[in-house]
């Protein structure tokens, strides 16, 4: 299967320097949700008001953009597996651009459709969460496998590349590659055969219910819920607010 998948050798450390760390027992594998756990989308409001004003010297207001781009999000995230290779992901976006260009106010139809690609894609801008770094620099050293598994099409790979982040993963499982999104339990399988470990000695950590969680109980996995601010407790799920809580020392 053409997939991102990547595999490399991680490092073991000694069971003594293991022993100083927190997690009991610690999983050998940490499967990792992508949005919302890893990254963030910069908001997008701003910036396409911004490359519309800058390319076209159009301006629209908050409320116009806001209503274009989540209607362009909408049509992305019921599609996004179709971006399962570079030529279908470049289909996947002009069908987006289009989506955009229709919710845009009226003067935006003689618009380009290859420049307002560009400028949808100026917009869309993800960043990683602060405590993401230090949180995979320290499982790796504790020879934890990290498997990233998202929904998501086949630019996360570059997404997290920019971000300095692929050279931390073991490897990366989207859906679009892989065919089956989660929370099917088959992607999961399917990291947790590139992690090489087994279910019981893996955990996930996402921050969606309905994918995240149902999707590793599903698979036998033990699932994380990261919430990043405020999230009402869910019983019976392990909830965290950082990353940092996987890897802490032990107090
Ligand atoms: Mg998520």
């Amino acid at each position: 299967m053409d997939d991102l998948s990547r595999s490399r050798t991680a490092p073991r450390v000694s069971d003594s320097a293991a022993a100083m760390f927190a997690i009991t027992p610690r999983p050998a594998a940490i499967l990792l949700d992508a949005l919302g756990t890893l990254v963030a989308l910069e908001p997008p409001v701003p910036r396409l008001r911004a490359e519309l004003a800058r390319r076209f010297g159009l301006e629209v207001t908050e409320e116009q953009a806001a209503r274009a781009i989540m209607a362009e999000i909408a049509y992305y995230r019921a599609h996004l597996d179709d971006g399962r290779d570079e030529a279908a992901l470049a289909a996947l976006r002009r069908r987006c651009a289009e989506v955009l260009r229709s919710a845009l106010p009226g003067d935006c139809v003689r618009l380009e459709p290859e420049r307002l690609l560009e400028a949808l894609l100026a917009s869309l801008r993800f960043s990683a969460f602060p405590d993401v770094r230090p949180a995979l620099e320290a499982a790796r050293e504790r020879g934890q496998r990290l498997v990233v598994v998202s929904n998501w099409d086949v630019s996360l790979l570059g997404v997290l590349r920019d971000l300095g982040l692929e050279p931390l993963l073991d490897a990366i499982v989207t859906s679009a590659a892989f065919g089956e999104r989660k929370p099917s339990p088959a992607i999961f399988a399917h990291a947790l055969a590139l992690a090489g470990v087994p279910a019981g000695e893996a955990i996930h950590v996402g921050d969606s219910l309905d994918e995240d969680v149902a999707g590793a109980r599903a698979a036998g996995i033990e699932p994380i819920l990261i919430h990043r601010g405020d999230g009402p407790a869910v019983p019976g799920v392990r909830t965290i607010s950082s990353l940092a809580e996987l890897t802490a020392p032990k107090v």
